[in-house]
């Protein structure tokens, strides 16, 4: 640890705990660094026509997806009133919310990936079984819940990507497994048992629920295992969320490209929501979109993982960290290696943010905006609050010649999750002060 703490100092001061801000000496020209990951824009397109396939069946199993006509996406807004409270006139642009918090069926980001791999498994498996073809409305699935129900999915999680797998799974007949670590809020673990799903609780960590998760889903044959630290397919669902995100920027009349460059700020537990989120949107908007991770002070392991560039070789627990947060959605020790080395030539830094800043920034929102996110989706807040104060930001600026540009950019804050919290869970986290 040592040697290791010697050789990046910045891990010596994220190790004592602090709060630091790492801009990627690595980055590369978007055009060169997505070549490193093996997916492509090409693979993007085939997710989001896969989703468009089973819209149909989602109206079908979740009757709020209607108005979007079977499409869960969510909606960007501006947030001037919160603009004003963090950040007074320190930074110019505008200030958006991209509400994936309020997402159909999950309530959170993890709508995009989870629910995207339930259905691009189940695509297959029907194909193969001959009860489905390409051309046929997806609604017909709805007729097969006995024969999903010989299947079982499997998935280990915080609580967010469970709840998005054991919902959609249990919805199309599955028999469904989430592997709960112990950060997991027992409301999540009440939630999916309700819907039907079978909730094994650990009393380790997030990686220990993985581990686990995949040992037992590998021993039974009729059984598929949501791999969290390795999915490709978690990782395209999430990047679909670019393509639309282009299409909302032009039905506001708002671009993104070199003139109006893009700040965007996402909350990093293991990798894959962030990571595939960045990969999309780096695909679709190049050089003019920058993209920061935040990670709770105590479980910054995918920080840990780019800056040493061990990825998933490194956890927290080796410089000395705890992995425990309130942000129970981040608290991840180990990062995933296929994001970690996939994404780091194209993501521009991280930050880390102490836990008692979630719920200021919590209330801060409710306060300004009647807005409410659950506390691991405020973190993406400190990203913009650094971003406009911090000097290791300006130097960011100023070495991608973009000072005279910031007039006209877009600040876009990723809220990842809240929409499901029970109310007397909203108002417990509403009083929370460390
Ligand atoms: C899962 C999650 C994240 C981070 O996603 P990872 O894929 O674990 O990096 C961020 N915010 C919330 C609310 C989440 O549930």
């Amino acid at each position: 640890m040592n040697d290791i703490l010697e050789q990046f100092p910045i891990l010596q001061e994220v190790s004592e705990g602090r709060e630091v801000i790492w801009i990627n000496p690595d980055l590369q020209a978007a055009q060169d660094g997505l070549s490193h990951c093996g997916l492509s824009l090409a693979d993007i397109e085939e997710a989001d026509e896969r989703l468009r396939r089973f819209a149909p069946l989602l109206v079908h199993c979740f009757p709020e997806t209607e108005p979007l006509h079977g499409i869960i996406e969510s909606p960007l807004v501006e947030i001037p009133n919160m603009k004003r409270r963090l950040l007074g006139d320190e930074m110019t642009g505008k200030l958006l919310l991209k509400q994936d918090s309020h997402l159909a069926v999950a309530g959170s980001i993890k709508a995009r990936g989870g629910i995207y791999e339930v259905l691009k498994y189940t695509e297959d498996l029907a194909i193969q079984h001959g009860l489905l073809r390409r051309e046929d409305s997806y609604e017909v699935l709805a007729k097969h819940k006995e024969f999903f129900g010989q299947y079982l999915i499997q998935v280990g999680s915080t609580g967010n990507l469970g709840m998005s797998i054991g919902i959609m799974s249990a919805a199309l007949g599955y028999q469904a497994v989430v592997h709960m670590s112990a950060d997991a809020r027992q409301w999540k673990k009440d939630l999916l048992r309700r819907h039907g799903v079978t909730v094994v609780e650990y009393q380790s960590d997030y990686s220990e629920a993985v581990k686990q998760g995949r040992k037992l889903s590998g021993e039974d044959p009729n059984s598929y295992f949501v791999d969290d630290e390795n999915s490709q397919n978690l990782f395209l669902g999430y990047a679909v969320a670019a393509l639309r995100l282009k299409e909302q920027l032009r039905r506001q009349n708002a671009a993104i490209d070199r003139e109006h460059p893009a700040f965007v700020y996402l909350p990093c537990g293991v990798g894959g929501a962030p990571g595939g989120v960045t990969f999309g949107l780096k695909q679709v908007f190049g050089d003019a979109v920058h993209c920061f991770f935040v990670e709770p002070t105590q479980a910054p392991c995918m920080l840990a993982g780019m800056v040493t560039d061990l990825h998933q070789q490194i956890c927290v627990q080796d410089i000395g960290l705890s992995g425990i947060t309130h942000a129970d959605g981040l608290a991840v020790g180990r990062p995933s290696g296929f994001v970690g080395n996939s994404i780091k030539p194209v993501l521009s830094g991280e930050v880390t943010v102490c836990d008692a800043v979630l719920y200021d920034y919590l209330r801060d929102l409710m306060d300004t905006e009647g807005i409410f996110l659950e506390p691991s989706a405020c973190a993406a807040f400190h990203g913009a609050v650094q971003f406009a104060k911090a000097p290791e930001m300006k130097s960011y600026v100023q070495r991608y010649g973009l000072r005279d540009k910031l007039d006209d950019a877009v600040h876009i804050v990723w809220a990842t999750g809240g929409n499901l919290v029970p109310d007397d869970i909203r108002e417990e986290y509403l009083h929370t002060r460390l």
